[in-house]
């Protein structure tokens, strides 16, 4: 028994598994060039949430620093500390977003 990743979701299973455990996508009966076109597609499923993801992390990073920008609370205040956290979460958020693309694309 070997172990294969699934096409589906990319976990590892058992080349003798009629469907995976983790997605219950079916293999069995399926060609090789179907198998690939999902794999294909499951790729991009990743990365169109990651993407998504990193849009909405850039986008409170943002909204943050507007926020500290146009009503600059005192240093003190819970708003600040609420803003420069938020500013600080969305970036580096957006940023491990963008090294798992990176990774993605490589076909890890
Ligand atoms: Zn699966």
């Amino acid at each position: 028994m070997a172990l294969i990743n699934c096409p589906s979701c990319n976990k590892r299973i058992s080349n003798k598994a009629k469907t995976c455990p983790h997605c219950e996508f079916v293999i069995a009966g399926r060609s090789g060039d179907e198998l690939e076109r999902e794999q294909l597609r499951a790729v991009q499923r990743r990365k169109d949430k990651l993407l998504s993801q990193s849009m909405l992390a850039l986008l409170i990073a943002i909204a943050a620093f507007a926020y500290t920008f146009l009503e600059q609370p005192y240093p003190d205040s819970w708003q600040a500390k609420v803003s420069y956290g938020l500013m600080g979460l969305g970036l580096i958020w957006f940023l491990v977003n963008r090294v798992r693309i990176l990774l993605l694309k490589r076909g890890r």
